[in-house]
């Protein structure tokens, strides 16, 4: 088997590329395989990368036609051109999956376009993506899955990806829909949600809990839904969607209150199904070599990322856990490098999660929730983005950061971000956490002015009870 690889890796998104691209640097022979026809994953086609476009564009579309004059700019005449900027959007996807493709040259990893089945330990076949193709066996001594996720479809609302649509499909309507309906008011439903209201939809968002964004600090979720709300932004919580009705006139979508209560139906133009995404496992022949999955369909691990078959590896949303990006990343880094004979953990206390609405919303460690619920004693740091300078100067100072710390040992256990460029400001307290530092220790930084930064320093300041500028 001298042309037997050491790696080969299913799925080509951000775990599976990022695993390649690190096995290869540790001199392992390496070939991904990808079904899509475009490496980076639902990340870069289809998820953060565009929608992230879309937010931006959107942004300034918004802030040309309400907050210009502010500024003293007359702009006059600002119309929509929805076909360039979604020409934009695909074009820095281009680019970017093209440089995927680079990056595999480069780190000599053999990329083969074509959906990958385990077919025996150590075997990989693949099928080809095109018509008239040669099926390829691909053999290995060790194989990564990491075919990641795709939306969780709602019974009765069958997604035709035009008028009932997923993430995907709303990355790419035509025109913009004088009336939306977003299932859910997850990140994707309040981030598309944001980019469509922007553009001039009517946005409704549905959703079973009776909190925006579940499982963030409470304090985040309801300043984020007020904010939401004051944007234009309609909710209808502890709502359950009990089925869609399809015309060429729009979406009537039958809903039920929660708790119990009258029948209601809504009418939308364009609905987006957005309640959360399953794991990708089919025809990757995992029940023929005996890989198990839990009762959700996610690929157990043990902390080397081994499945329970041995040399049979799994990374990224396909195993469960947060679905992001740089947490497919990380793992996938770190189980390239056990493969390679390296040692390797990832603190999942300090992975952050980023809602890139506007204001934007970021988060790690514990909520206050998670620390009453645990009865951890803290000190809460917060401080307000109004007494900023930065964030006045920019007229744009809705928000707070709002650190947790130990209330004996002064450790950070979690922060809280509501504001402008929260989830870049939310970097500096995970190096802080991951070096174990204290908020004092924040607090004691020289923070340059004027800065959003300065609103960190403030909260650590303040978990200490000794902030300046409030
Ligand atoms: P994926 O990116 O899903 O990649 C898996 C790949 O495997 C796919 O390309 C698929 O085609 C391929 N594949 C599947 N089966 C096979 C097979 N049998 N053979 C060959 N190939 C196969 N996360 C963030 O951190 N930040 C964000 O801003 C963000 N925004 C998002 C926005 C949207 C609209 C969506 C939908 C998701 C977003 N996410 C974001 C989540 C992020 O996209 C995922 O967490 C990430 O892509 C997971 O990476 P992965 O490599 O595990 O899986
Ligand atoms: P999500 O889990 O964030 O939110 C789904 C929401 O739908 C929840 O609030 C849930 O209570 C609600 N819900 C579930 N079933 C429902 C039903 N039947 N009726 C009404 N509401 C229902 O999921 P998502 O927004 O679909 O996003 C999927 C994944 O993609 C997330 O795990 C997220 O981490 C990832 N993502 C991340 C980013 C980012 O990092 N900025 C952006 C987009 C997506």
């Amino acid at each position: 088997m001298s042309d037997a690889y050491d790696l080969v890796v299913i799925g080509g998104g951000p775990a599976g590329y990022v695993g390649a691209i690190r096995a290869a640097q540790l001199g392992l022979k390496t070939a991904i395989v990808e079904k899509r026809g475009a490496l980076g994953g639902t990340c870069l086609n289809v998820g953060c990368i565009p929608s992230k476009a879309l937010l931006q564009s959107s942004h300034h579309y918004e802030m040309a036609t309400t907050e210009f004059a502010h500024h003293g700019i007359q702009a006059t005449g600002i119309k929509l051109d929805l076909k360039a900027m979604l020409g934009r959007k695909e074009k820095v996807v281009e680019d970017l999956t093209k440089g995927i493709e680079f990056l595999m040259k480069k780190n000599k990893i053999d990329y083969v376009i074509g959906a990958g089945e385990i077919t025996a330990p150590g075997e990989v076949t693949v099928k080809p993506a095109a018509k008239g193709g040669k099926k390829q066996v691909l053999k290995s001594e060790n194989i990564m899955i990491a075919t990641g996720s795709e939306v969780t479809p709602l019974p009765g609302v069958k997604i035709d990806e035009s008028q009932i649509v997923s993430s995907t499909g709303a990355l790419s309507l035509k025109k913009v829909p004088k009336t939306m309906a977003i299932i859910g008011a997850g990140v994707i439903g309040l981030e598309l949600g944001s980019v469509w209201r922007r553009l001039g939809a009517e946005v409704t968002v549905i959703e079973f809990l009776d909190v925006a964004l579940p499982g963030m600090d409470a304090e985040i979720s309801k300043n984020m839904q007020r904010t939401l709300k004051k944007q234009g932004m309609k909710f209808k919580m502890k709502t359950k969607v009990t089925g869609a009705k399809t015309a060429k006139s729009g979406i009537t979508l039958s809903m039920e209150a929660r708790d119990g209560g009258k029948a209601e139906t809504l009418k939308a133009d364009v609905v987006l199904v957005a309640i959360g995404r399953r794991p990708v496992t089919d025809k990757l022949g995992l029940d023929k070599v005996g890989v198990t999955v839990d009762e959700r369909g996610f690929v157990p691990v043990d902390e080397d990322y081994q499945t329970n078959v041995e040399g049979i590896y799994a990374v990224g949303d396909v195993i469960g856990g947060a679905m992001l990006a740089h947490k497919a990343e990380d793992e996938a880094s770190v189980c390239a490098e056990i493969i390679a004979g390296q040692t390797g953990h990832i603190d999942y206390n300090t992975i952050p999660g980023i809602v890139y609405t506007h204001p934007e919303v970021a988060s790690v460690g514990k909520t206050e929730e998670q620390l009453k619920e645990a009865g951890v004693e803290y000190n809460v740091g917060k401080f307000p983005f109004s007494a900023n300078s930065r964030a006045r100067s920019n007229a744009d100072s809705d928000g707070f950061v709002k650190i947790l710390a130990d209330k004996t040992t002064d450790a950070i256990l979690g922060c809280h971000i509501i504001g402008p460029a929260a989830g870049d400001l939310i970097q500096e307290i995970i190096v802080a956490m991951e070096l174990s530092a204290s908020a004092e220790d924040v607090a004691r930084i020289c923070h340059g002015h004027p800065g959003l930064p300065e609103a960190v320093k403030e909260a650590a300041l303040g978990a200490g009870g000794r902030a300046i500028h409030i």
